[in-house]
């Protein structure tokens, strides 16, 4: 998708700090962190948010939150815990027009967010 920064970062014409790929998913930490382990996973198909998921996504929807247990691992985030976010729309915060979990770890969250 022409436009996209995080197409961009996929596809490798634009630098990040991957953490994960695979086939179907890269993952790498964000460029304006929110906690000491701040961490996005991205589908390389092109789903513009969390609402308009198809349900032949929902295979791809499962795996991202699979590559985040194995992030949180990596980070050693597991017995304090850590939390998983998708913003979507004006309302939820999303920024980034491409479908993104968030993994945020590493210091206490508060509740309710802002
Ligand atoms: P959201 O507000 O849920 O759409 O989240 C978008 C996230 O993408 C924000 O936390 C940004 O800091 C992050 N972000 C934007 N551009 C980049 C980039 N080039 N590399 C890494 N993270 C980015
Ligand atoms: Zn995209």
């Amino acid at each position: 998708m022409a436009d996209c920064i995080f197409c961009e970062i996929v596809n490798k014409r634009m630098k990040s700090d991957i953490v994960h790929e695979d086939e179907e998913l890269v993952a790498f930490n964000d460029i304006n962190p929110q906690a000491p382990v701040h961490t996005l996973i991205v589908p390389r198909k092109h789903i513009e948010s969390i609402h308009s998921m198809k349900p032949e996504d929902a295979p791809l929807v499962s795996k991202m939150v699979l590559i985040a247990q194995k992030i949180a691992e990596k980070y050693k985030l597991n017995d304090d815990g850590y939390r998983l976010v998708v913003n979507y729309g004006i309302n939820g915060g999303q920024t980034v027009p491409h479908l993104h979990l968030h993994i945020l770890g590493g210091r206490r969250m508060t509740w309710p967010p802002g």
